[in-house]
């Protein structure tokens, strides 16, 4: 933003211009009333016509006497002793020329009747009461005037003399008029020097927002240049925009202040420092009240809270970084945690993991005689696998089934990679044929997809067989649970694998 300050042209300055361009132009309107300063034009074409006048009658005195040749001298001696005559003639009334000089016919141009041709003139002759005739003068037109010859026109040089000498009186008394008129003259120095010693910036504002005063420290919170305030309006300091409503008129805390009276404190404003910095401040108003209670002004204090706003921005900042810090703390604990309680492999819960959570379940069904169960399940024949096409790839089957199994279980299900090939799930909330019918959905998913999403090689179809047991079935311990499903397993292989198989007390 701009640092412009208000005009910085003196009062007094523009006082005197004013008073000075006023008394000028009265003096020029006096002068054309009552031309009371001589016109050099207007006494040149007096004397012309005087001039002509005598012309006319020695004209007239000699055409009554009959006299053509010393009509005819005179004319030429006319012509031939003032240079500015360009032609004379002597013509009568009918239009006839008695007698010319000089190439008439060319200069001469009528002037129209009541009209005056500075440079054409005609006097008219009388005989014998009637008009006779008339003596015509062409004078050569006036060269144009240079601004040397203008300015040497006794109306101007009047003119500009007044105004300088005048300017300069008016000037100096002003001054010294206007210096014990100075509202700032009216504040003692002591005063002055009591506002100088506060650390904030102190500012004494007249009722129309004006400065009347303003302390050493506001002073120094302004950029350079901004040191004459008396006189200026406060609000005209580059205060910056943040200060100030967006988009819509600005109304400064004192502007409102000085409208309605209401106390403003710790308003936050800034002004613009060189090199783009800018300084902070709160700012408070305090009425200034004559002894009638009526406002006449206000106090205007300005705390420099830059240093605070500094080191509140750094706190900020610092805050900032350790919020950043945490959250990646906590990402990496997160992975950790993860990689202490999942299958690398698979992803499944590890055996450790799932113990914790399991036993945890297990306790809370019984306690609360919710519904809990359990399934175990093993690939079939994945030895084959690992025989016919590497480990690599009896690495691929263990993960597409453990993908398919996770992609029938819900988030409060615990699947674990159990053994090599073998899961274990512990389904909370589920009673035995709910786990039974769970499972038989993984079962049928492995046999219809997991052999097609291994794409390496053709695998064939890829089985697995299921044993579901539930805690309502007598368990005591999680590890019984898992031990009666694993037993309703082994049943389900010993019966041709591909199946499920709900374990029974009476098959253990
Ligand atoms: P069944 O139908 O009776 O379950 O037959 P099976 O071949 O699946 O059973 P068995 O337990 O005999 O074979 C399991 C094999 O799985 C033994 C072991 O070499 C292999 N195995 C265990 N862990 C891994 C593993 O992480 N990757 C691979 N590729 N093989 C594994
Ligand atoms: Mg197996
Ligand atoms: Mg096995």
């Amino acid at each position: 933003m701009s640092l412009r300050l208000p005009s910085r042209t003196s009062p007094v300055a523009r006082l005197t211009l004013g008073l000075m361009g006023l008394v000028v132009g009265m003096l020029m309107t006096l002068n054309l009333v009552f031309e009371a300063v001589p016109d050099r034009e207007r006494t040149k074409q007096e004397l012309r016509r005087q001039f002509a006048e005598t012309l006319a009658i020695q004209v007239a005195a000699l055409a009554e006497s009959g006299d053509g040749k010393t009509l005819g001298r005179t004319l030429q001696q006319v012509l031939a002793r003032h240079h500015e005559i360009l032609s004379v003639a002597l013509r009568e009334a009918s239009g006839y020329v008695v007698d010319q000089r000089g190439d008439h016919g060319r200069y001469w141009a009528a002037p129209e009747t009541g009209r005056a041709a500075p440079n054409h003139l005609r006097v008219p002759i009388q005989a014998e009461g009637k008009h006779w005739g008339d003596v015509e003068i062409a004078f050569a037109p006036d060269p144009p005037r240079s601004i040397r010859e203008w300015m040497s026109e006794p109306k101007v040089l009047l003119l500009m003399g007044f105004s300088l000498g005048g300017g300069l009186l008016v000037y100096a008394y002003l001054r010294r008029v206007l210096h014990y008129l100075d509202p700032a003259t009216a504040i003692p120095d002591r005063v002055r020097k009591a506002f100088d010693a506060f650390s904030d910036g102190v500012v004494v504002l007249a009722s129309d927002g004006r400065i009347v005063l303003a302390n050493n420290s506001f002073r120094s919170m302004l950029p350079e240049g901004s040191e004459d305030l008396h006189g200026h309006l406060l609000s005209e300091l580059p205060w910056s925009r943040a200060a100030k409503a967006e988009g819509q008129e600005t109304v400064l805390p004192w502007e409102a202040f000085l409208r309605n009276g209401n106390p403003v404190k710790d308003y936050p404003m800034s002004i613009a420092q060189p090199r783009g910095a800018s300084l902070e401040m709160n700012v408070a108003c305090t009425p200034i009240a004559d002894p009638d209670g009526r406002l006449r002004g206000c106090l205007v204090t300005f705390d420099n809270v830059t240093d605070i706003h500094r080191a509140n921005a750094k706190l900020r900042r610092t805050l900032a970084e350790l919020e950043d810090s945490r959250r990646k703390i906590e990402a990496k604990n997160e992975e950790l945690r993860l990689l202490a309680t999942r299958d690398p492999m698979t992803g499944c819960l590890n055996r450790r993991a799932f113990f914790e959570i399991a036993g945890e379940r297990f306790e809370q069904g019984l306690r609360t005689n919710r519904e809990l169960s359990c399934i175990m399940a093993d690939i079939d024949h994945f030895k084959s696998f690992n025989d016919l096409y590497g480990h690599s790839v009896g690495d691929q089957v263990i993960q597409v089934v453990a993908r398919t199994m996770a992609g029938t279980t819900r988030p409060e299900d615990a699947l674990c990679r159990y053994g090599g090939e073998e899961f274990c799930i512990l389904l909370p909330d589920t009673g035995l044929e709910q786990a039974r019918s769970i499972a038989e959905r993984m079962r049928s998913a492995i046999e219809t997809h997991a052999g097609e999403a291994i794409r390496s090689t053709r695998v064939g179809k890829i089985t697995a067989s299921f044993g579901v047991a539930s805690l309502c079935q007598g368990a005591v311990r999680i590890e019984e649970l898992i031990d009666h499903a694993d037993g309703a397993l082994y049943a389900s292989k010993e019966n041709g694998r591909n199946q499920v198989t709900a374990w029974q007390p009476q098959a253990d």
